[in-house]
């Protein structure tokens, strides 16, 4: 956290909010409590004297996640900073300090792992996960270098015309070991140690060269993950993926998701204007999930929304969830966006959202996502059809 605002503010600003974090967990302290920088921006606090000691460091945890996490306003700028804790408890969790130490530590790459802003105690197990999961990032590491990744795809149908109209690149890694491991348990940590950038890199220039070989009036579909914003040369690098491999804009769609807007800053949004300026479709993913809130749909505008698959799961079941998505594709229709639903299984869900008025859809039903070799762009509406 320093780090990040020393490089992008400078020393002195990063000087002046270590300070005001050290005056507000002063603040904080009680007269037992002991609290010591351990270096860079880690602190650790002893609390002693509790007759109930869990509940005693959940609420000094909460404390700090306010205190600490509220806004710092520092020569002009507005700096937030996230924080994650790792709590261990004596003699339960350790006799000693060194011991004791450890396992806060590991608490709090816990904690730190699964989207910081929040506390976790020290459980038995979680030494040998951190190693699992250690292991697996160093794998992660070496992955690209050896072959590791393969680009499958998913069909996209025309709800119109039940042609497939597009494909969505959908990342599968090959492990050694483990075999075929599906993207939730890697994207994750690939984010987390940056990994995503060349990886999403690799991706979108494999998957443009396979792409050029398709029926002229096939999309393909890629997604982006936020952190690939952070890295400044997003436009250049889609920019040479499509120059290289010949692919035309207008045939590749990016998907994101709400968080790239949350971000809160223009930067995020303006580099979604250069990328719609090169011509490239701009794809509003897993909508229906998270804070979901129209107010993103006037923030950008978007090409086209994905319904995520809880709301076509429920369809079937709940009318709020079919009014839900009906009125988003009205919305659509009037704004002139796309929507396709996501994840869809049963003729009943496919029946519902073409009521609904989805222009397109996409899931098991159709295919499920395949190696490039076995993609056949003829195949899925004859299955539906012969369904
Ligand atoms: P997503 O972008 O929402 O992708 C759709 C996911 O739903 C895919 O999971 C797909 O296999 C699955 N799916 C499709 N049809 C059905 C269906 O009928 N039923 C059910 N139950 N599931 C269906 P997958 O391939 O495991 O990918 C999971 C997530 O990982 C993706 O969600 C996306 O967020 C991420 N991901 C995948 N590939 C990439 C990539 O190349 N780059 C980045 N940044 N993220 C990726
Ligand atoms: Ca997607
Ligand atoms: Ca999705």
């Amino acid at each position: 956290m320093f780090k990040a605002v020393n490089d992008s503010l400078g020393h002195p600003v990063g000087d002046a909010l270590l300070k005001a974090v050290a005056q507000r967990l002063r603040r904080l302290m009680r007269e037992t409590d002991t609290v010591g920088r351990l270096g860079g921006d880690e602190f650790a606090i002893i609390q002693i004297g509790e007759s109930n000691q869990k509940e005693a460091a959940i609420g000094l945890a909460n404390r700090l996640l306010e205190t600490i996490g509220a806004p710092y306003e520092i020569d002009g700028h507005e700096i937030n900073v996230g924080i994650s804790i790792g709590i261990a408890l004596a003699p339960f969790d350790g006799e000693d300090a060194d011991i004791l130490l450890k396992n806060a530590d590991l608490a709090l790459y816990r904690a730190k792992s699964e989207g910081r802003k929040d506390f976790r105690f020290f459980e038995a197990d979680m030494d040998t996960k951190i190693r699992l999961r250690r292991a697996l990032e160093v794998d992660l590491r070496n992955a690209i270098a050896r072959n590791e990744f393969e680009v499958y795809y998913q069909t996209v149908i025309d709800v119109s015309t039940q042609n497939t109209c597009g494909a969505e690149a959908l990342i599968r890694w090959h492990h050694p070991q483990r075999g075929l491991i599906a993207p939730d348990t890697f994207i994750p940590l690939a984010e987390e140690i940056g990994l995503i950038v060349p990886l999403g890199e690799w991706i979108l220039r494999n998957a443009c060269a396979d792409a050029v070989n398709w029926p002229a009036d096939i999309k393909l579909a890629v997604n982006l993950s936020p952190i690939q914003f952070r890295n400044g040369n997003l436009v250049e690098i889609v920019t040479d993926a499509l120059a290289v491999s010949g692919l035309s804009p207008q045939r590749l769609e990016l998907e994101i998701t709400e968080s790239v807007l949350l971000q809160k800053d223009a930067g995020n949004v303006a580099v979604l204007h250069q990328l719609k300026n090169l011509g490239v479709g701009i794809v509003l993913d897993d909508f229906g999930t998270g804070y979901s809130s129209l107010g993103y749909l006037r923030m950008f505008p978007f090409d086209k929304i994905k319904i995520d698959r809880s709301f076509v799961a429920e369809m079937p079941n709940r009318a709020d969830c079919a009014a839900i998505v009906a009125a988003i594709t009205g919305l659509g229709r009037s704004l002139d966006i796309q929507t396709t639903a996501e994840g869809v299984e049963t003729e009943e869900q496919f029946s519902l959202l073409c009521a609904a008025g989805c222009t397109q859809a996409q899931g098991y039903l159709f295919s499920r996502p395949q190696p490039l070799s076995a993609l056949d762009f003829k195949r899925p509406t004859a299955k539906h059809e012969a369904a």
